[in-house]
C-alpha cells in the first residue's frame, strides 16, 4: 500500500484561521479539500507538504447562489452538489454534463470545485468549463480579496495564480440571457479521465445571430480558450457549416501528445467532432430547435 510521507494536519474553523494557519506553517503548508487529488499526489510523492490544513469545515465556502447576474459556488462545493443542483442545471447545463463524466460518485462526493480548479490538472474538466463560461475566481489573502478572469488565474498545466498562503473561495458564473452551453468527453472507460473533451458556449441575439461565443478543450494541449474557432461563430446563425468550421480550427489549435490514451491524429479528430457536437448541443439549449446551414 502506498502512503504518503510524515505529515502534521490541523483543520481550519473560517477562511481567515485558514489563512492564519498556512502564514504559521510557511511554505510547506498545503491546504487540503476533497483531497482526490492532492492525497494521490503526496502518495507518489509528487507532492511532500510538513503541514494539511483541512478546509472540510468550512461551511460558508460550501454555497450555490444565484446573486442578480451572477451564480456564485463557494470553492468547497463537492462535484456532487453540483450535479444536485437544479439551478447549476438549468443555466448552466454544461456543468451537469461534465459532473456526469467526472471520474464516480466517491471522488465526486467529496472532491471540490476549488480542488479542481486548484489542481489545474490539463485533463481536469472544470477547468475548462469555468474557460468557457468566463468564469471569474475569488482568491482570499490575508490582507484581502481579489477577482480573477480565469485567463488571469490558470497559467498552465498544475499552476494557477493563487499563491500558497492564499485560497480560493468563490467562483462565479456570469450569468447569460439567451445562451446554451455544453461539455462532451471521450473516455477510455466509465469515470476515466478524458482523452480528450470539449465545452462551448453560445449567446444569442433576439434575431439568432451569435453574438458570444466559447470554445474550450481538454486533455489537449490547448491553454485556455480556441479563440479562432470562437471567432468564426460570432455575427453568424448556428449551422452545419460554421459549426464545422470551428471543429475544423478547434482541432487546428490543439496541441496532443500521444501516449496510452490515443495517437495525435486521433485527438485532433476527436477536438474537431467533439467541438462540432457541443456547438449543435448548445445552439439547441440556446433556443435554435434546427440549426441551419
Ligand atoms: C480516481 C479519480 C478519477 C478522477 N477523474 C476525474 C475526471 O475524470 N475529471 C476531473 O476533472 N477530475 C477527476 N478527478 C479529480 C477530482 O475531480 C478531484 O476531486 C479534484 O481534481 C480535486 O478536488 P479536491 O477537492 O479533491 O482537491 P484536493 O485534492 O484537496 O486539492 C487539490 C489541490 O488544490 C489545492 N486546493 C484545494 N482547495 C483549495 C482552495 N479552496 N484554495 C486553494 N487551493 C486549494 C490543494 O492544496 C491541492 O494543491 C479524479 C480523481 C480521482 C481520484
Amino acid at each position: 500500500m502506498q502512503v504518503p510521507a510524515p505529515f502534521d494536519y490541523v483543520r481550519a474553523t473560517s477562511v481567515a484561521d485558514a489563512l492564519e494557519l498556512l502564514d504559521r506553517h510557511g511554505p510547506e503548508a498545503r491546504v487540503v479539500a476533497g483531497g482526490h487529488s492532492l492525497l494521490p499526489m503526496m502518495k507518489l510523492r509528487l507532492a511532500r507538504p510538513d503541514w494539511l490544513v483541512d478546509l472540510g469545515d468550512l461551511a460558508e465556502l460550501r454555497h450555490v447562489t444565484r446573486d442578480g447576474d451572477e451564480l456564485r459556488i463557494g470553492a468547497l462545493t463537492r462535484h456532487a452538489d453540483l450535479l444536485a443542483s437544479d439551478v447549476v442545471g438549468e443555466l448552466f447545463p454544461i456543468v451537469h454534463d461534465a459532473e456526469r463524466v467526472i471520474a464516480d460518485p466517491v471522488v465526486r462526493n467529496r472532491g471540490t470545485i476549488g480542488g479542481s480548479l486548484g489542481q489545474a490538472d490539463p485533463a481536469e474538466d472544470l477547468t475548462t468549463v469555468c474557460d468557457v463560461l468566463r468564469a471569474q475566481v475569488v482568491i482570499a489573502a490575508r490582507d484581502g480579496e481579489r477577482v480573477l478572469d480565469m485567463a488571469e488565474f490558470h497559467r498552465g498545466p498544475y499552476e494557477t495564480a493563487c499563491e500558497q498562503d492564499e485560497l480560493i473561495t468563490e467562483v462565479r458564473l456570469p450569468v447569460r440571457p439567451r445562451s446554451g452551453s455544453a461539455y462532451e468527453k471521450v473516455e477510455r472507460r466509465v469515470g476515466d479521465w478524458a482523452v480528450a473533451a470539449a465545452g462551448a458556449q453560445l449567446v444569442l441575439d433576439d434575431d439568432g445571430t451569435i453574438t458570444d461565443a466559447t470554445v474550450g478543450l481538454t486533455a489537449l494541449g490547448l491553454e485556455g480558450l480556441a479563440t479562432d474557432a470562437a471567432a468564426v461563430l460570432l455575427g453568424t446563425r448556428p449551422g452545419e457549416d460554421v459549426f464545422a468550421e470551428a471543429g475544423r480550427l478547434a482541432a487546428e489549435a490543439s496541441r496532443p501528445v500521444e501516449d496510452q490514451r490515443g495517437p495525435v491524429d486521433y485527438k485532433r479528430h476527436l477536438a474537431d467532432e467533439l467541438t462540432r457536437r457541443v456547438l449543435r448541443s448548445a445552439a439547441a439549449r440556446a433556443g435554435v430547435l434546427t440549426p441551419t446551414a
